[in-house]
C-alpha cells in the first residue's frame, strides 16, 4: 500500500501537470470508486480545475474551482497512470479523467477510492488522523510524549494512522532498522534514547525514501524515472533471508499482532 512516500512523489508529479488544468471528460468504469452516482460526479467535476495539490496521511486531495475536494486513497494495489490515450494502461481503468489531451488513469481501485466532497467535509473526515511525520509543530518532545505514553508493539503504533499519519508496513519496518530497535518491542520498554533514535530515523528515512520516489513498481508517466527509486534501496522489508546491509546477519520475517515484519535480528535490539 502506498504509504507517505508513495503519495508524495505522485503529489510532486502531478502538480505541474495537473494545476490549473480543467477537467475535460470524466469516465467512471465502477461506481464503488466514488461516492456519489456516477452523473453526479461528472456534472461536479467536468468543466471544473484543479487548483491545487495536496497530501494528508496516505492521502492525495485535488483541491478543485467550486470548493470541491477529490480525495483519493489507493488502499492496497491502487496507483495512478498519466498518459495519452495511447498510452492507456492494459488492465482495468476504475476511474479515469480527461484534461485536454492527456488523462490521469485510476486503476487496482478495489479498496481504494476517489471521493468528491465540499472542502469542509474533505478537512472533517481527515481531523481524526494523527500528526504528520514533517509537521515543525510535531518535535521530538512532542513524538517522546506520545509514544512513551502508549502500550503494545512498536510497530503496531507506527502504523497506526490516528497515532502518526503516514506509515505502513514498509516504512514501519524500514523506520525500525534505521534506529536499531526491533518493530516487535513494547513500547514500555523503549527508552528514551530509543524513542529518540526513532523519532531521527521515522524523518530521515521517511524523507531519504520520497526523494528517491518511492517504492511503487508502476511508473506515472512514460519516461518517469523517479517513481520507484526507493524499491531497490529497501534495507529489510519483503527481504526475507537476504543479507543484512549493516551487519551481514540474514534478514528475519516475524510475524505478530496480524501483521508481517522484517527485521534483522543481528543489529536491531
Ligand atoms: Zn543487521
Amino acid at each position: 500500500m502506498p504509504e507517505l512516500p508513495e503519495m508524495e512523489t505522485y503529489r510532486q508529479l502531478l502538480i505541474p501537470r495537473l494545476a490549473g488544468k480543467a477537467v475535460t471528460g470524466v469516465q467512471i468504469e465502477r461506481e464503488k470508486s466514488i461516492n456519489v452516482p456516477a452523473a453526479d460526479f461528472t456534472a461536479a467535476v467536468l468543466g471544473v480545475r484543479v487548483q491545487g495539490i495536496s497530501r494528508r496521511a496516505k492521502h492525495l486531495l485535488f483541491h478543485m474551482e467550486q470548493n470541491r475536494v477529490l480525495l483519493l486513497h489507493l488502499m492496497l494495489g491502487g496507483a495512478m497512470v498519466w498518459g495519452t490515450p495511447e498510452e492507456r494502461p492494459n488492465r482495468t481503468v476504475q476511474v479515469e479523467l480527461a484534461f485536454g489531451g492527456d488523462r490521469l488513469y485510476f486503476i487496482g481501485l478495489r479498496l481504494g477510492y476517489l471521493h468528491l466532497h465540499q472542502e469542509e467535509e474533505a478537512v472533517r473526515l481527515l481531523r481524526k488522523l494523527g500528526p504528520e511525520p514533517f509537521d515543525p509543530a510535531f518535535t521530538e518532545r512532542e513524538f517522546i510524549g506520545l509514544f512513551g505514553q502508549k502500550r503494545g508493539y512498536l510497530k503496531t503504533a507506527l502504523v497506526d494512522q490516528s497515532v502518526l499519519s503516514g506509515i505502513g508496513n514498509c516504512y514501519s519496518d524500514e523506520i525500525c532498522f534505521t534506529a536499531g530497535i526491533l518493530p516487535q518491542r513494547k513500547l514500555d520498554s523503549l527508552s528514551e534514547e530509543e524513542l529518540v533514535r526513532l523519532f531521527q530515523a521515522m524523518r530521515s528515512t521517511l524523507s531519504e525514501a520520497a526523494s528517491h520516489g518511492g517504492y511503487m513498481d508502476i511508473p506515472l508517466f512514460k519516461g518517469d524515472t523517479l517513481t520507484g527509486g526507493f524499491d531497490p534501496l529497501c534495507r529489510v522489508y519483503d527481504r526475507e533471508g537476504e543479507p543484512c546491509v549493516r551487519c551481514g546477519t540474514a534478514i528475519a520475517r516475524v510475524d505478530f499482532a496480524s501483521k508481517k515484519s522484517f527485521s534483522c535480528p543481528g543489529c536491531q535490539h
